[in-house]
Order: C-alpha cells, then structure tokens, then sequence
C-alpha cells in the first residue's frame, strides 16, 4: 500500500483525517515484537497501526547479508503462523520472507519509512508525530500506545579519535569489497567472530582486537571452534586483553599487554554492539532504571510508568540487550492484547480489512 504523502506546503492543521489515523493501537517498530503485538492486538477486536521508520523487520533487513540464526525456525513465529527451513536453522533471508509472509496473512497495515518523533497527550488519547523519508509530517491519534523499537540502530561508540572516518563500520554486511586489504575487527562476541570468519574466507587479512580475554563464552557452538582454530593457526590475527587507541587513515593504534603497536589498516569493523534508543523513552516519559537502562513498566502487562504506553521487545531489558531476543519478546504481544481487552473491552474486528 502506498504511503499517504502529506506535501510539505500543507500545513499540518490542513491535513487531512485519514481512516487510519486514529487506531485503537499503535505500534512503534515493525520488528518481530512489533509484529507480534499488533497481531495478538489484531486477534482481540482492536484497530492496529504499526509505523516504522524503515521497512518491515528493518532491523534483520540489515543484518549481515549471509546471516544464519541461532534459533530454530519454530522459535521466532509469531501470530502461529508456521516458519519451516531447508536446514535446522533460518537465514537472514529466510526470516525476511517469514515475516513478510505474516505481515500479509494478517494484513497488517504497517506505514513503513516513517520515523517517530514524538509522542505527546495521554491515555486514551495519544498523538503521534512521524516524519517521513522526504521530511513530511504525519500525525496520528491512539488510544494506546506500545513502543518496540528495539537496539540495532545505535552502536556502543568507542569513542576514540578517527572512529569517525568512513573507513570504519558499526555494521557488517558482506565480504566482497575488503578482499586484499587489511580490516581490523573490533569485539568478542557473535558479530565479531562470523564478520572476522568470513572476512578472512573472502580474501581480507583479519586482525581482531578484543578487551577480554578471550572470545565471549556466548559465541555461537559451531562458531567458536572455528575462530579459535584460525587463531591458533595464525590465519585471523588476534589481540586479546587489547584495545584500540586512535584510528588513522592508514594505521591503527593498539594498546596490548605487551605494549603498543601500529597495525596496517584499510577498514575497521567495530562490532562493539548496540542500544535501545534511551532518549527516546525518555521523551515519551518513560523512567529507565538508573544501572541498566530498564524501562519502569509492569511486568505482568508490559504497561509502562506511563499510563497507555507498553513497551515490548529487547528494550525491556534496557542495556542488557541478550536477556530478550526474538525467542521470549515474541510473547509480549498476548500480555499487552490481554491487558487491552480487560481494560478497553473489545474492539472492532473489522480492522483493518475496512482501512484503506
Ligand atoms: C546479527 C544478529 C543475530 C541475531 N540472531 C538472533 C537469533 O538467532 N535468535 C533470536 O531470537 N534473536 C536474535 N537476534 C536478536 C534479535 O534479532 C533482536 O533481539 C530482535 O530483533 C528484537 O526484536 P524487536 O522487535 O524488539 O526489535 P527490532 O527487531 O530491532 O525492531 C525494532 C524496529 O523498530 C524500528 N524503530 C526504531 N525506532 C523507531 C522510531 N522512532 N520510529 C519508528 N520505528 C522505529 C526499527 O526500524 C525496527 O524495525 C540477533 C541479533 C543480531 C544483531
């Protein structure tokens, strides 16, 4: 469906009412959890709009290109709808024709590129700002509100000098344009290891540089042997109990316990990992736990301090970013659907087959 333009010489006061401008719910983030709660949501009667500020499971859409799950299909359904694979575990590209596949079963109606900026009003009568790619303003008015952003689209920063050249990345995605050059990789989890692995498999020299000890015991079972091995064999080079200093155009400066050195380099991959957009929450009220970034929000229902505002999906746990993944935050859809129910009753289950 195409997205509505509101040109920009129209005043917003002047735009006008659209029949999806005012769901019963509306959810932030087309993620799994996104997903999930609009469609639970959907189940129990209520008018349901979901807006992202890309495309539809934009966070996976921008996962390495090559990505294989840890998670067996079964485990990140939603809406019980059915994800069989060729093999044990899903693709990125598996996943992206899954949850398209849902999204359409469902017929949800997601404003995809579309950027929430604001979220202002109260209970039973919210009002929601997005802009969209072309710098248009759109609002809408919910009743409630679940916000599902998730982490991906803000990077842990080193906060060094020349972490802001163009030769470094908070973002893997394939491996082609680093072959014969010398890329540096920055980490000791998941992210690290697989970009390290398969940099050095498609003709990069890798070093990797991580402040611990060792690789992160959460790196996945097939793939740490597989690190570990090409370490030992001095294939990927290895700096553990390291970090880096400053990066140049041309060098990187690393601090190891064995003093520091001035690497060759052409490409840095920081894989340092990523957040929750705290700000954000912040904006719309929501408390965050002094240590960890949690959201203040019951968690028998999701609702936050906020009164009519649920959060749902990895950013219930704030900074602590492996507690909820695709495998549990797909289940915070029916708490919040079974909190709407008990609190507004039923909805209107033609939604949203009578949206435009
Ligand atoms: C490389 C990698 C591999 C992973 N593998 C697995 C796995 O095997 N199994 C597993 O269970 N989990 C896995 N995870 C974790 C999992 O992908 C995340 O926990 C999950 O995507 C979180 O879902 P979510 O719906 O909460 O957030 P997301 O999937 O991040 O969705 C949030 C959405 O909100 C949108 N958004 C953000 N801010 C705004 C805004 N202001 N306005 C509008 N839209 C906004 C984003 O564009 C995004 O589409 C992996 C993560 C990574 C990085």
């Amino acid at each position: 469906m195409p997205v509505e333009q509101i040109p920009e010489t129209v005043t917003r006061s002047q735009a006008h009412a659209r029949p999806d401008s005012f769901p019963d719910l509306l959810v932030v983030g087309a993620g799994p959890t996104g997903l999930a709660c609009a469609i639970e949501a959907q189940k129990a009667g209520f008018k349901v709009l979901i807006v992202d500020k890309g495309c539809l499971v934009n966070s996976i859409y921008h996962y390495p290109v090559n990505m294989v799950f840890f998670t067996t299909p079964e485990l990140l359904e939603v809406g019980d709808i059915p994800f069989t694979t060729a093999l044990a575990k899903p693709t990125r590209h598996e996943a992206l024709e899954y949850y398209r596949r849902v999204a359409e079963h469902y017929h949800l109606h997601v404003r995809q590129y579309e950027w929430v900026k604001t979220i202002t009003g109260e209970d039973g009568k919210f009002c929601v700002t997005t802009t969209d790619r072309h710098g248009a303003i759109h609002d809408y008015r919910a009743r409630r509100i679940v916000v599902a952003t998730g982490y991906y689209d803000l990077a842990n920063k080193m906060n060094i000098p020349g972490e802001e050249l163009d030769k470094v990345f908070h973002y893997y995605k394939e491996p082609h344009p680093y072959y014969d050059t010398d890329v540096v990789v920055i980490g000791g989890k998941n992210s690290a290891a697989e970009a390290a692995l398969d940099l050095w498999r498609h003709g990069a020299r890798v070093t990797l540089i991580h402040r611990g000890a060792q690789m992160h015991s959460h790196v996945k079972y097939w793939v740490r042997p597989d690190i570990e091995n090409r370490i030992k064999a001095g294939e990927i080079g290895a700096y553990f109990n390291s970090t880096v200093q400053e990066i140049g155009l041309d060098n990187v400066v690393v601090k190891t316990p064995s003093g520091t050195l001035r690497l060759k380099n052409d490409f840095v991959f920081a894989l340092t990992g990523y957040h929750p957009d705290y700000d954000f929450l912040r904006s719309i009220g929501i408390e965050l736990s002094p240590e960890q970034q949690r959201p203040v929000c019951d968690p028998e229902t999701l609702e936050s301090n906020v009164p009519g505002i649920y959060v749902a999906g990895v950013i219930v746990a704030g900074s602590r970013t492996n507690e909820i993944f695709i495998e549990n935050g797909r289940f915070h859809g029916k708490l919040i659907a079974a909190h709407l129910s008990e609190q507004l009753g039923g909805g209107n289950p033609n939604f949203p087959l009578d949206a435009t």
